[in-house]
């Protein structure tokens, strides 16, 4: 049986549905992260693994026990959460020693567990400081260390990196994924950022909530995130997960040959079956997939409406008339921002989606 099992969750408020009913399983010492956009569900399914939030339907497994009827305070879970959450009139000391003085641990245990948590932290020097007296960063920091104290059989993470900026956040990310592997303990971590998906998850479980139809938050896809990189069962989690985002192609006409073509521009589209019917297919493209070379006529090429250069790699930006697409470039590029370019887009190198529902039909 997996470690953590969700069964048929799902939740309603008075007037929203959060969750519609959805499963998953998650291994022991696995780290899973829930991504998707605001309101998709995330906090809610993270709060009712923690207890805080009571599902209107559905089980909750956790270790073999059926939870949903335990206490947070007895299910062995720790949460560390986005706005840190520490006691501002406690020091770093007492903040990390809390949880465990409460449940009457002896004072050597405390001892002992605390100086683990902080060198395994780095941040033995804050133990006399109070919360206000450290930064951000170490503030995060001595919120994992009182999660880790308690050696939960479950760690829960939501969103505890958006308060950081951009460096901070891309160091805390990296030693969150560390400390997972250090602790092979198992984790569920929220977050609306895909790059933090991609990057912490062992496996991601994509969500979405469709507003429109009144629906509460679904998982649409589940898998190692290279997987569902490359194999995104939908246009939704093709286009979340990918930055920048996948390019997408409908307006498709046929030339005088009978082969489809990006309306009102040639030559892009190369090998593609004039067989597909694209009046129910949408093509999916991967910036890197689209090839970007300099033009020395107008025929079959497109504007150049922005570049931006980021060092290692180069987004080019092409507009016709309407119809958008962004490539990334590995290679210097020794184009600019009004001229025009040659653009080529592979048939092995497309996804095709159905118009309608947006599922993968390749
Ligand atoms: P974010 O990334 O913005 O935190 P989220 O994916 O975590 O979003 P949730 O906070 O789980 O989303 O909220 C899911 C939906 O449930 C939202 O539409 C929200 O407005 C609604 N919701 C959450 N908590 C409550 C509540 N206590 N009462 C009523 N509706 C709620």
């Amino acid at each position: 049986m997996p470690y953590l099992s969700l069964k048929n969750v799902s939740k309603v408020f008075p007037g929203a549905r959060a969750l519609e009913p959805l499963s998953l399983d998650v291994e022991n010492g696995e780290l899973i992260v829930l991504v998707g956009p605001s309101g998709c569900g995330k906090s809610t399914l993270l709060r009712i693994i923690a207890g805080l939030e009571t599902p209107s339907s559905g089980e909750i497994f956790l270790d073999g026990k059926k939870i949903n009827d335990t206490d947070p305070s007895r299910r062995d879970v720790s949460m560390v959460f986005q706005n840190y959450a520490l006691y501002p009139h406690m020091k770093v000391r007492d903040n990390l020693s809390f949880a465990l003085k409460m449940r009457k641990y002896s004072k050597v245990e405390i001892a002992k567990r605390v100086s683990e948590a902080t060198a395994l932290l780095e941040i033995n020097h804050l133990l006399d400081r109070y919360p206000k007296e450290i930064s951000g960063g170490e503030r995060q920091r001595v919120a994992l260390g009182r999660a880790i104290v308690r050696h939960p059989k479950l760690f829960l993470f939501d969103e505890p990196l958006s308060n950081l900026d951009a460096k901070l956040r891309v160091q805390m990310r990296s030693e969150i994924t560390k400390l997972h592997m250090k602790l092979g303990a198992t984790m569920v971590y929220v977050t609306h950022d895909q790059t933090e998906a991609m990057t912490m998850g062992d496996r991601i479980a994509v969500m979405r909530s469709d507003r429109k139809k009144g629906e509460g938050g679904k998982i649409l896809q589940t898998g190692k995130p290279m997987d569902i990189y490359e194999n995104p069962l939908n246009r939704f989690v093709g286009e979340f997960i990918g930055t920048p985002a996948m390019n997408f192609v409908e307006d498709i006409e046929f030339n005088a040959e009978g082969l489809p073509q990006i309306k009102g521009i040639s030559g892009i589209l190369r090998g593609f079956d004039g067989n597909i019917d694209f009046s129910n297919t949408v093509i999916g493209i991967r910036p890197e997939k689209v090839k970007v070379s300099k033009a020395s006529e107008d025929k079959g090429s497109m504007n150049i409406s922005l570049i931006e250069r980021m060092g290692a790699e180069t987004l080019v930006y092409l507009d016709y008339e309407g119809f958008s697409l962004v490539s990334k470039v590995f290679s210097r590029v020794e184009m600019k921002a009004g001229q025009k370019a040659r653009v080529e887009i592979n048939a092995e190198d497309a996804m095709f989606f159905n118009r309608q529902d947006g599922r993968l039909l390749s």
